[in-house]
C-alpha cells in the first residue's frame, strides 16, 4: 500500500503516508470530530484502558486525523514517533519541559523566535533550571556553556528573524559529548530542505502554522522524536497537561502536506531571485539569504541544507523611517508577523516580533531600524519584484 511504503520519494509520500480509511472508503482524508470513542462492551473498554486492545480512547490522548497528520509527519522527517500540538509553542514548550527537571541546565541560541526566547530565558529559570544564552554562530560558545549538570540544547537555524545558520553537526557533538540531548526548531528550514535527524538530532519541533499549514488558516505545531523518547518523556507529559492538537487543524495540516514540495521548492525559488534583486539594489544595505555565497555562514549551508529558504532578510538604508515607507508602499506584499504563507508577507522586528528585546540584545542579533524580513509566497516572481521595486523608489 502506498500509505505505507518507504521508498517512495517525499512527494509521494506526501499524498499517501498514514492514510487510513474508514469503512466507506473515501479518497480524502476523513475528518473525525470527535472528542471520545464507543466501546462495544463494558469489557472492550476495560481492555482499551489496559491497552490490550489498542484502539483510541480520549482525543486529548489521540484521534485518527491527527494519526494520520503525525504518521504524515514520520514519514517526512524519518522519525519514529509524533506528537501533534495545538500550536508551535506548545510543541516547543512540551519537547522542552517533559525532559528539564529543576536542578539541569539548559543552552539555547540566543537568535529564537520571541516565544522560545521567554521560555528559555523566563520560564524555566522559575522552575529552577538553569539557562544559558550563546551566540549559536560561535562554534566555541556552546562548548564554553557547558556544565556537569547540562541536559539539553536548544537551537533554530535558520534563525529568525536574520537568517543566521548553526552549524548543526557540531551542535550534535558537543551535546552528545556530555550527554545531553539536542531539540531543534526547524521552521525556517521546513523539513524539505534540511534533515537535522539525519545531522544527529533527537528531537525536531515545527509550527505547523507556517510551511505546512502554508495558507495561513490554522495554528499547529509537531514534535517528532525516537520512539522511546517519547515513550520515557513525552507520552505522559502529552496526555495530561493536553497541548493536543484539534483534528479540524490536523486535516486541514494533511491537506497541506500534499502540496508542501511543491509550494516549498517555488518560494525557495522565487526567494532566491528575490534575494538577488536586493542585494543589487542601492536602496539596500545588506542582504542575508543562506542560498547566496555573501551569507556571513555560507560555508555552513551546503552542509545542512539542500536550498536557500523562503525567507529573505535585509537592511534598507535610512533606518525605521525608510523601511516603514518602504513597507507602506507595497501593493502584493502585506504587513504581517507570519511566514511561510501562500501571500508573501513583511515585518519590521524591531518594532513587532522583537520588540520586546533590549536594544542591546536586537544589535547582538543584528536587528536594526531598517532590518525588514520577507516571507516569499506563491505569487509570481515578477510581481513580486515590480513590487519591491516600485516600494524602494517610493520609499525614496
Ligand atoms: C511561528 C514560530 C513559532 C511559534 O509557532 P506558533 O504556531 O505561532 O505557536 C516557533 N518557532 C518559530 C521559529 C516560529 O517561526
Amino acid at each position: 500500500m502506498a500509505d505505507e511504503r518507504q521508498d517512495l520519494k517525499p512527494a509521494t509520500r506526501m499524498v499517501h503516508a498514514g492514510t487510513t480509511r474508514s469503512a466507506f472508503g473515501e479518497t480524502s482524508e476523513a475528518m473525525f470530530l470527535t472528542q471520545g470513542f464507543v466501546y462495544d462492551s463494558a469489557e472492550a473498554a476495560e481492555a482499551r484502558f489496559k491497552g490490550d486492545d489498542p484502539g483510541f480512547v480520549y482525543s486529548r490522548y489521540a484521534n485518527p486525523t491527527v494519526e494520520m497528520f503525525e504518521q504524515r509527519m514520520c514519514a517526512l522527517e524519518g522519525a519514529e514517533a509524533a506528537r501533534a500540538t495545538a500550536s508551535g509553542m506548545a510543541a516547543v514548550a512540551a519537547s522542552i519541559l517533559c525532559q528539564v527537571s529543576a536542578g539541569d541546565h539548559v543552552i539555547a541560541a540566543r537568535a529564537l523566535f520571541g516565544s522560545c526566547r521567554w521560555i528559555v530565558e523566563q520560564l524555566l529559570p522559575r522552575y529552577g533550571v538553569e539557562t544559558t544564552l550563546v551566540d549559536g554562530t560561535d562554534p566555541k560558545a556552546w562548548e564554553r556553556a557547558v556544565k556537569p549538570n547540562t541536559k539539553l540544547f536548544f537551537f533554530e537555524s535558520p534563525t529568525n528573524p536574520t537568517l543566521e545558520i548553526v552549524d548543526i553537526a557540531h551542535v550534535v557533538a558537543v551535546a552528545r559529548a556530555c550527554g545531553a540531548k539536542t531539540v531543534i526548531d526547524n521552521v525556517f528550514a521546513t523539513p524539505l530542505l534540511q534533515n537535522p535527524m539525519v545531522l544527529g538530532v533527537d528531537i525536531v519541533v515545527y509550527s505547523t502554522t507556517k510551511h505546512i499549514d502554508g495558507q495561513g488558516r490554522c495554528l499547529g505545531g509537531v514534535v517528532l522524536g525516537p520512539q522511546d523518547w517519547v515513550d520515557e518523556h513525552l507520552h505522559d507529559f502529552f496526555r495530561h497537561t493536553g497541548p493536543s492538537m484539534s483534528p479540524f487543524n490536523a486535516w486541514v495540516m494533511l491537506k497541506g502536506l500534499e502540496t508542501l514540495p511543491l509550494r516549498v521548492a517555488q518560494q525557495t525559488k522565487s526567494a532566491g531571485a528575490v534575494a538577488d534583486f536586493l542585494a543589487d539594489h542601492s536602496a539596500i544595505s545588506r542582504v542575508v539569504y543562506p542560498g547566496r555565497p555573501d551569507h556571513p555562514q555560507a560555508n555552513i549551508v551546503p552542509k545542512q541544507m539542500s536550498g536557500g529558504s523562503t525567507l529573505v532578510a535585509f537592511d534598507v538604508k535610512g533606518g525605521k523611517r525608510s523601511a516603514f515607507a518602504f513597507a507602506n508602499a507595497l501593493e502584493i506584499v502585506g504587513i504581517s508577523n507570519n511566514l511561510g504563507d501562500a501571500k508573501s508577507l513583511i515585518t519590521h522586528p524591531a518594532t513587532t516580533t522583537h520588540k520586546n528585546l533590549s536594544d542591546q540584545d536586537r544589535a547582538e542579533l543584528s536587528i536594526g531600524g531598517g532590518t525588514m524580513r520577507l516571507s516569499v509566497g506563491l505569487e509570481d516572481a515578477q510581481d513580486l519584484i515590480a513590487d519591491l521595486d516600485r516600494a524602494l523608489a517610493a520609499a525614496g
